[in-house]
């Protein structure tokens, strides 16, 4: 575990303590699969991954514990239409993603333009944004190389 990924899982747990709903070991090891993965997993992701560990984890368990981290303010939801949700537990305030429209990976791009862009829509609109979502579609380095590749559209 990255010494980033500790700090996110310190700040959930601490913040599922005082929340004063119970620390399950099984609450526990979904914020730090959040806390440290970087690939924004599903559900289905994380209930597979903690399968080994307990045995019979329903994703009804997962799905809760998500998103009590999200009413915590610990995690950030991606919501697509049609393909259900990824969570990012490493930032959980809004940022931009670009997803694989192949694969499906979504990564976060570091945007330098942002603050610029936020300012620019703010002035030419008139509103106080308080908030934001920003995701860019395309293929990713190796779905581009795979050209055997099945495409889920
Ligand atoms: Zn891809
Ligand atoms: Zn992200």
């Amino acid at each position: 575990m990255s010494a980033a990924a500790r700090e996110r899982f310190a700040a959930m747990s601490a913040k599922l303590k005082a929340s004063g709903l119970k620390s399950t070991p099984q609450r526990l090891a979904v914020m730090k699969l959040l806390a440290e993965s970087k690939g924004h997993p599903s559900v289905d992701d994380i209930r597979a991954r903690l399968q080994k560990k307990f045995p019979g984890i329903s994703q009804a368990t997962v799905y809760r514990t998500i998103q009590l981290a999200k009413s915590l303010g610990e995690a950030y939801e991606i919501a697509f239409a049609g393909s259900g949700s990824r969570y990012d537990g490493r930032k959980p305030h809004p940022h931009p993603h670009i997803v694989c429209l192949a694969c499906g990976r979504i990564i976060d791009p570091e945007l330098r333009s942002l603050g610029e862009m936020t300012r620019e829509i703010a002035a030419a609109s008139g509103f106080a944004i308080t908030t934001f979502r920003l995701d860019f579609f395309g293929l990713c380095p190796a779905c581009r190389n795979n050209k055997n590749g099945s495409r889920k559209t």
